[in-house]
């Protein structure tokens, strides 16, 4: 870390007495460590996902739900000890996997706090839950960590990467970044009662106004792919910022763009899927960021 270049940014500065584009020194800062009902049904179950929020991002989403920890800074330091004591804490909850959310910043004190939780007793699986704007060097630094990989494909084009994400290069950085996943981890494996253990599945989040885009992105995963990983096609989006700059977006997407997309993935062939229901629209997916299981 002392040039850090971890991720497409490359902002070439040393954590340990600057920031770079991720606002994030090399002290990790998380601000919640709880049990989360809210993903997909095999990571969540009955009993809940290990859910780590890390503080920062490297990308700047304007219509990020998270703004209070990815952007606002909110959250505690902790060291890489305590980082690992938090995953021993949550397999003690009974969690079903540690779920690493928003994690590409801190991707080396992962790797040390996931080795020494393993050498204490962590068995969970670890899923990581990114942005893919990620370079396949440090995705593949993860080979040995991470059991599910939990991405985003967020645009087709680079265009809307740039005027929503400032990611001018998301497009090609995430193809690359999925494809290096789906070959550390190119099948799906759930235990018996359907809990996911090993594999891939990628997240579209349909925005307001661009079905078009969203089938663009579901029929590139499945051409690519096909039914190796699961596609989760999220209605959740709620403008929760202000968006007045960005007014195609600041609304949230109808019942029918949704449908037009599912009808869609449906009609090219695509069976493994997540769909939302409609009520899951709501912003009650964001967790309160109260440093809970932090402190
Ligand atoms: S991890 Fe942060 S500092 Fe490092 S290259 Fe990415 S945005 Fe820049």
């Amino acid at each position: 870390m002392s040039l850090c270049n971890i991720c497409p940014r490359n902002c070439n500065v040393d954590r340990s007495a600057q920031t770079g584009f991720c606002s994030m020194t090399d002290t990790v800062k998380i601000s919640r460590a709880a049990l989360h009902m809210w993903e997909e049904p095999c990571i969540s179950g009955d009993k809940g996902s290990g859910t780590v929020f890390f503080s920062g991002c490297n990308m700047k989403c304007v219509f990020c739900q998270n703004k209070e920890i990815s952007t606002g800074g909110f959250g505690k330091d902790i060291t890489v000890e305590r980082l690992a004591e938090s995953f021993l804490q949550l397999q003690e909850k009974g969690a079903l996997n540690i779920n690493l959310v928003t994690p590409t910043h801190y991707t080396l004190q992962i790797i040390d706090a996931v080795k020494k939780a393993r050498q204490q007793g962590l068995k969970l699986p670890i899923v990581y839950n990114t942005s893919s704007y990620e370079k396949v060097e440090t995705i593949r630094l993860l080979a040995d960590v991470v059991d599910i990989w939990l991405p985003d494909f967020k645009y087709t084009d680079n265009f809307a990467a740039q005027r929503y994400s400032l990611a001018p290069d998301y497009v090609q950085m995430a193809k690359a970044a999925i494809d290096e996943m789906v070959k550390q981890q190119p099948e799906c494996i759930f235990d018996d009662e359907g809990i996911i253990q090993k594999g891939v599945i990628v997240r579209h989040l349909v925005l307001p106004g661009q079905v078009q885009r969203a089938k663009e992105a579901v029929e590139y995963l499945y051409n690519r792919y096909g039914d190796s990983i699961f596609i989760s096609i999220m209605s959740q989006y709620t403008p929760c910022t202000n968006l007045e700059n960005y007014p195609e977006i600041n609304r949230k997407i109808t019942p029918e763009e949704y449908d037009r997309v599912v009808d869609y993935a449906v009609e090219i062939g695509v069976e493994n899927g997540f769909l939302q229901e409609g009520e899951s629209a709501s912003e009650s997916f964001i967790p309160p960021f109260d440093l809970a299981g932090v402190e």
